[in-house]
């Protein structure tokens, strides 16, 4: 059994005030003893780079993990702007969302950087979630899986099977993604489905089928369980409806 795990992306929203505020609320209604949020899900928070610091004090003793929402593969060195592994990592980072399709197609992120990335968080003990998905036009042409299966594929060259408990998959639609239409439960599963064949061959069977698999894309709390019903739908990846 794979435990969901519900990963709030709060992009490039929120100044450091604002995040308090809404920290406060998140840990009223989860951190609570009896919460019964808390005890069959991990919940997640991935804030802006800037904001890691004071959300990192603000989760302190809390069950809610932080992740960072991209970084740079290397160490240190001449990347103006970038931040990386070793500087996020001591503040608490656990997770970092890496290939998000805001970064693939507006920054032009491709395949090799992504996967270098990985790599970087797997050597650094964060947990990489590795977004993957299809632009309109793909799926119109019925290229859904090719280009989801590339992505996998290409983001996880290297990895192998021991780094399987320490990787996340994010299944998000770019059509999806800030859109309000969500991919219907059964779209999601066939996806997933076809990653889960992905994960086991590379991987292997067990290890492949201890990967979770999120889902991402006009995710709200109106739809989420039925989305989160499916086999292979591991949990969500959640902009939009994050921030309320
Ligand atoms: C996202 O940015 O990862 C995302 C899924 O956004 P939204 O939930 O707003 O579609």
């Amino acid at each position: 059994m794979r435990r969901k795990l519900i990963a709030g992306n709060w992009k490039m929203n929120l100044t450091a005030l604002e995040a308090r505020a809404m920290l406060a609320t998140l840990r009223a209604n989860i951190d609570k003893d009896s919460a019964a949020l808390a005890k069959d899900r991990d919940i997640l928070v991935a804030p802006a780079t800037i904001l890691i610091p004071a959300v990192s004090q603000a989760l302190a003793g809390s069950s809610i993990a932080l992740g960072a929402q991209n970084m740079h593969f290397e160490d240190k060195g001449a990347f103006t702007g970038e931040v990386s592994p070793a500087m996020i990592r001591p503040y608490g980072v656990t997770h970092v969302i890496l290939g998000h399709s805001e970064r693939r197609h507006i920054f032009g992120e491709r395949d090799d950087l992504i996967n270098r990335k990985v790599l970087a968080a797997l050597k650094h003990r964060i947990v990489p979630i590795l977004c993957v998905g299809e632009t309109q036009e793909e799926r119109d042409a019925g290229r859904t899986l090719e280009v989801v299966g590339r992505q996998t594929e290409a983001g996880l060259a290297g990895v192998n099977a021991e780094a399987a408990e320490k990787i996340v998959l994010a299944d998000e639609p770019v059509w999806a993604i800030g859109t309000g239409r969500t991919a219907t439960p059964g779209q999601a599963q066939e996806v997933h489905g076809s990653i889960r064949e992905i994960l086991r061959d590379r991987l292997g069977k067990e290890a492949g089928d201890k990967v979770r698999v999120l889902y991402g894309g006009s995710v709200t709390a109106e739809n989420v369980d039925s989305l989160v019903s499916k086999p292979d739908i591991d949990g969500a990846l959640v902009g939009g409806a994050s921030l309320k």
